[in-house]
């Protein structure tokens, strides 16, 4: 492909006019959303409007005038729509980690005499720490047991309450059958919690077409929702009246300004709530969430997909160094919307990368990772990006020391 043919396929995108709601700096191509997304332009006024209008002047009076109680349900409807959820089904807050603890608690109650809880060797580290310390909790009564992807089917069992899977893996993008692994599950009376992380604002989702039971997610990631924005959670409706929330906390009450000595949960998704929802937070999430949902995610699907397949074509016809090679599938309906490469230099690589403003990431040991968030990516700067790496493997760019000097963030 040349570069006037990427130019061509910017011409024809139909997401192209979602580049100006950003705010990026001039020069730089942005190839880590799918870990912080960049702020949305509209994302400026709200934070200051929150901060003067609604916290400096409306003081305590904006829990009701400016309707903060109801973030975390009003923005969680939101979200349903972009995961196939209904309204009610989805709430916002606390942290993806706090949300797993929660939900694989939760699960735990929804399959009492059930003790295993299932997942993946080589998850994202907090899934996995989130499950080892909630069995440390509970003791001898309950245990993780982690096992390759593809042994993952086969040992869902008659003691299974839940399995914890990451839908798109942070590593290689590889994707999971959601529909046929929650399936395989119901058969065996387990159910499944879904970490969307890398999927929610990337890859299109039905949740209640697959009769998804639980699901939690990133908000700053696809979302664009700002550094440390909120997870979100999602519970069936068929599942709400029995599960419990091991973190029992007066928003989670049925009725918090009873202020009852007892604990008596919400009947509804509210229950996941523990404590005071993070207002400034949720602002910052609503305007990346209320920019996501005018994107029609088909479209947003397919345009990553195929940023990250013109990529890894430029890559793959130009770099010469044999070293480089592709961790993620290379059929397109098995990936996320990030691609992995494996370099012994990987670190040094993606360094070399950011010196010339093209900005991805690295992951232990050896990973080179670039995401393609389609709502502000052109094809242009993706063919862009192909042919500096290139070059700088070519050129061996990336050998200086200050490339390999490791940052505490990678
Ligand atoms: C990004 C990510 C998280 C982040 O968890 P935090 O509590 O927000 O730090 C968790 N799980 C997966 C799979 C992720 O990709």
């Amino acid at each position: 492909m040349t570069r006037d043919d990427a130019q061509a396929l910017d011409t024809a995108d139909p997401l192209a006019r979602f580049r100006d709601a950003f705010d990026l700096p001039r020069g730089v191509i942005y190839l880590d959303g799918n870990s912080l997304g960049p702020p949305p332009l509209a994302a400026h006024e709200r934070m200051a409007q929150v901060t003067r209008g609604e916290w400096g002047d409306g003081l305590i009076r904006s829990w009701n005038a400016a309707a903060w109680i109801e973030a975390p349900a009003r923005i969680g409807d939101k979200i349903a729509r972009l995961i196939g959820a209904k309204t009610g089904e989805v709430i916002v807050g606390d942290s993806t980690s706090v949300s797993i603890f929660k939900l694989a608690a939760g699960a735990l109650s929804l399959r009492p005499g059930r003790m295993t809880l299932l997942t993946e060797t080589g998850s994202f580290p907090t899934d996995l720490y989130a499950l080892q310390g909630l069995t440390a909790l509970l003791g001898e009564r309950v245990r993780v047991k982690a096992v390759a992807p593809h042994d993952v089917a086969a040992a869902i069992d008659e003691d299974t309450a839940a399995v914890l899977l990451t839908h798109v893996h942070f590593k290689s993008a590889q994707r999971w059958d959601l529909a046929a692994l929650t399936a395989a599950a119901h058969a065996k009376g387990a159910l499944v919690i879904w970490d969307l992380c890398h999927t929610t604002g990337a890859v299109a989702l039905d949740l209640n077409g697959v009769e998804a039971d639980l699901a939690v997610g990133c908000g700053y990631k696809y979302l664009n929702g700002g550094p440390g924005a909120p997870s979100f959670l999602f519970v069936a409706q068929r599942h709400q009246a029995a599960i419990r929330s091991p973190l029992w906390g007066w928003m989670g009450h049925a009725e918090p300004f009873a202020f009852e000595d007892g604990y008596r949960p919400a009947p509804d998704i509210r229950a996941q709530i523990t404590g005071t929802p993070q207002v400034l937070g949720l602002a910052a999430l609503e305007v990346g969430v209320d920019l996501q949902l005018e994107a029609d995610p088909a479209l947003v699907e397919a345009k990553g997909l195929a940023l990250a397949n013109l990529f890894i074509a430029e890559v793959e016809a130009r770099a010469a160094d044999p070293a480089l090679k592709l961790a993620s599938p290379r059929d397109p309906a098995q990936r996320g919307l990030h691609v992995a490469f494996t370099h012994p230099q990987g670190y040094a690589l993606v360094q070399a990368m950011i010196a010339r403003g093209i900005i991805g990431d690295f992951r232990a040991p050896d990973i080179a990772r670039f995401g393609f968030s389609p709502l502000f990516l052109s094809h242009a700067q993706v063919w862009d990006a192909a042919h500096a790496l290139a070059d700088i493997l070519a050129t061996r760019a990336w050998d200086r020391p200050e490339f390999r000097a490791r940052a505490a963030v990678t």
